[in-house]
C-alpha cells in the first residue's frame, strides 16, 4: 500500500525529493505517435527498408528502448499523399515523412529544403542544411506551421529521364511531350516543352502508349520498379532538376516540446542516420540497376546537348530570382544557399568535381 502511493505520487512528478524518482519517472514516460508519408505502401527507399520512414520509426523505437514508438501510415492510409504537412501542423499526427518541395505552393522557400535545380549535390546541399544555416532556415520557414523539420533521406543525383527519341537539339524540346512535375516543369515549358503531371502509376502507360514522348521520375533502381525502360530507350543524365533530392521529417511542434531531451536527441540521431543511410543505400541500388539495364535490357545512356542544358540553366536562375523578388522569406533563404554555393562550388571543384574527371 505504501508503495503503491509512492509510485503514484512520483509517476505525476508531485513528489521529487528521492534518488529512485527520476528512474521511475522516466520508465513511465511512453510515447505512440502516428507518421503519415507521401509515399505508396512497400515503396523501398521511401516507405520501406533502410534509410526509409519505416526504417527510420523502427531505429527510433529501438534507440529509445520502446519509450518511443511510432505507427507509420503509407499515403492514403491516413491522409491522402499531400495532406500530411497540414495534419502535422494541426497536430492530427505528429510526423510526415516527405520532401520539402511539394509543400512550394505554401511557402515557395520550401524548394530550396527539397533540391535545387542547378544547386548542390548530395555534399554541399547537406553541408548547407547542418553547417551553413540551412537547417535553421527551414525551421524558420516552416514556424508559423508549428513544425520542427529535418532532412531524414536523399536520392542522390536523379536522372534526367526517359526519350523514346534521342534529343539532339533545343529544337528537339519544342512541343515535346514530357512528364515532369513542380519547378523543373515550370522551367522546361518556358523551353517549350508540353508538360504533362502525372502519378508515379500513370507513367509507364502513358510513355508506352505515346501519350507522353518522355518521363523523369527518380533515377535507375526506382525508374525500373516502374518499367519505364520498356516504354522508352535512350535514358538521359545530365540531370540538372533534381542534383539531391532530400526527404523531410516533419514533426509537430507541441508535441516535440512534450518529449524529454534524450528522446528529441533520438529523434534527431535517428533522422541524421536515415539521411546517410538512404543516401549511400540509392548509390548502392542504383549502380546496381543501370548494370541491369543497360546489360539485359539494351538501353542507351545520353547526355542532353550543350544548348539544351545552358537554356534549362538560364531559365532556372531567372526564375529562382523572380520567385525570390516576390516574397522576403524566398529571398532570405535563396540568398543565403546561393552565397553558400557559390563557395561550395570553387572548393567542391577543386576536390571533388576534379578527382572524379581523373580517377
Ligand atoms: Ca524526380
Amino acid at each position: 500500500m505504501k508503495r503503491r502511493k509512492f509510485l503514484k505520487t512520483t509517476v505525476v512528478g508531485v513528489s521529487a525529493g528521492t534518488i529512485a524518482a527520476p528512474a521511475i519517472v522516466r520508465a513511465a514516460q511512453t510515447f505512440s505517435w502516428k507518421m503519415t508519408t507521401t509515399w505508396p505502401p512497400q515503396l523501398p527507399f521511401y516507405q520501406v527498408g533502410p534509410g526509409s520512414a519505416e526504417g527510420m520509426a523502427k531505429n527510433i523505437e529501438e534507440m529509445s528502448d520502446g519509450r518511443l514508438k511510432i505507427k507509420v501510415y503509407a499515403a492514403g492510409e491516413l491522409v491522402p499523399w499531400n495532406g500530411g504537412f497540414d495534419a502535422v501542423s494541426a497536430g492530427t499526427v505528429e510526423m510526415n515523412h516527405g520532401v520539402a518541395y511539394y509543400w512550394a505552393g505554401k511557402r515557395f522557400a520550401a524548394q530550396y529544403f527539397g533540391t535545387v535545380p542547378f544547386g548542390m549535390s548530395y555534399a554541399g546541399q547537406t553541408a548547407w542544411y547542418y553547417h551553413g544555416g540551412g537547417l535553421e532556415l527551414w525551421n524558420e520557414v516552416y514556424e508559423p506551421f508549428n513544425l520542427v523539420a529535418m532532412p531524414c533521406g536523399c536520392t542522390g543525383v536523379q536522372m534526367g529521364g526517359w526519350f523514346r527519341k534521342e534529343m539532339n537539339s533545343l529544337k528537339d524540346f519544342q512541343g515535346l511531350k514530357m512528364r515532369i512535375p513542380g519547378l523543373a516543369g515550370k522551367v522546361y515549358g518556358q523551353i517549350g516543352v508540353n508538360v504533362k503531371l502525372l502519378g508515379g502509376g500513370e507513367i509507364f502507360p502513358a510513355l508506352e502508349r505515346g501519350v507522353i514522348d518522355a518521363a523523369e521520375w527518380v533515377g535507375p533502381y526506382q525508374d525500373r520498379r516502374l518499367g519505364l525502360h520498356k516504354a522508352a530507350k535512350f535514358y538521359y543524365t545530365s540531370d540538372w532538376h533534381e542534383p539531391s533530392t532530400t526527404s523531410e521529417l516533419i514533426v509537430n511542434k507541441a508535441a516535440y516540446n512534450k518529449l524529454p531531451k534524450d528522446l528529441q536527441a533520438i529523434v534527431q540521431a535517428a533522422a541524421r542516420d536515415a539521411h546517410v543511410t538512404s543516401y549511400t543505400w540509392a548509390e548502392a541500388y542504383n549502380a546496381d540497376a543501370l548494370e541491369d539495364l543497360v546489360k539485359n535490357y539494351g538501353v542507351q545512356t545520353r547526355q542532353f546537348p550543350p544548348d539544351v542544358i545552358n537554356a534549362l540553366r538560364k531559365v532556372t536562375y531567372q526564375t529562382l530570382e523572380e520567385e525570390a523578388k516576390k516574397d522576403p522569406m524566398t529571398r532570405k533563404v535563396h540568398d543565403s544557399f546561393m552565397a553558400f554555393k557559390k563557395k561550395h562550388d570553387v572548393w567542391g571543384n577543386l576536390s571533388e568535381a576534379y578527382f572524379l574527371s581523373i580517377r
